[in-house]
């Protein structure tokens, strides 16, 4: 099984996170559901980590990417009223930079915040959110232990100063399961039943996650990870709140 395709698109930003520009054939167009590429790089959105926006350039003309919807095949939503190229269109696709590497230093601090709860708390994701450079998580805390906030804080500000390695890889299921029994960091398992292959993302030393989103290279390209509030949602999670800063 093929883990970099969906559908009839190869997906580039599986293999290359740092890919914003590519070269891709139209293999559908269609005013209702949009475009669907031979080769993209658009990260399509999951594991909380929202669809990429962007553009395809073809003979002078412009086509803004504004979303991704994931049927059986990836399907590029265009802007309104944005031209549409036709089939067998050969077109420039680019992720717009910007939001793309926001939310590649947000997920990663996700991971961060969730590895350094889970080392010294023992404690579990049960849900979380992001925006670039924003984001929420919840963890089965139904205490709140002392000096919590400022404890992970600054155990987030030595983990990006130790500049850990933040790496992808694949893995056959029952293999990845072998190798790492914890593997899977939230409450509940979110894998699907017939996944074969699952991806990895690992923070060197840290952190060790079944994961599909796109991550920056190492802990120190995330920046600084401030807490801005704690709720207590009740039911024994509480809500962080957080915000990732240049260092
Ligand atoms: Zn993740």
């Amino acid at each position: 099984m093929d883990s970099d395709r969906h559908g009839r698109t190869l997906r580039l930003e599986l293999g290359d996170q740092t890919l914003r520009g590519w070269q891709a054939v139209v293999l559908a167009s269609d005013p209702e559901q949009g475009l669907v590429l031979d080769r993209s790089a658009f990260y399509p959105g999951g594991g909380g980590q929202p669809p990429d926006h962007g553009v395809l350039l073809w003979g002078g003309v412009q086509t803004r990417v504004v979303g991704v919807r994931k049927t059986d095949d990836l399907w590029l939503v265009p802007a309104d009223d944005d031209p549409l190229p036709p089939v067998g269109t050969q077109v420039r696709g680019g992720v717009e930079d910007e939001r793309r590497t926001a939310l590649m230093r947000t997920h990663s601090g996700l991971h961060l915040l969730s590895g350094i709860v889970f080392r010294d708390y023992g404690t579990l994701v049960t849900g979380g959110n992001m925006e670039p450079l924003q984001a929420r998580m919840d963890f089965n805390l139904p205490v709140l232990p002392d000096g919590f906030r400022d404890a992970v804080t600054a155990a987030c500000a030595v983990e990006v100063a130790a500049d850990r390695a933040i790496t992808t890889s694949t893995l056959p299921r029952e293999r990845a399961f072998a190798e790492y029994p914890d593997l899977i960091r939230t409450a509940t398992n979110l894998l699907p039943d017939d996944l074969e292959v699952v991806r990895i993302v690992d923070i060197a030393g840290l952190d060790t996650q079944a994961d599909a989103g796109t991550h920056v290279a190492s802990t120190k390209a995330i920046g600084a990870l401030e807490i801005l509030k704690i709720e207590n949602k009740g039911k024994g999670f509480r809500r962080l709140r957080v915000r990732i800063l240049e260092n």
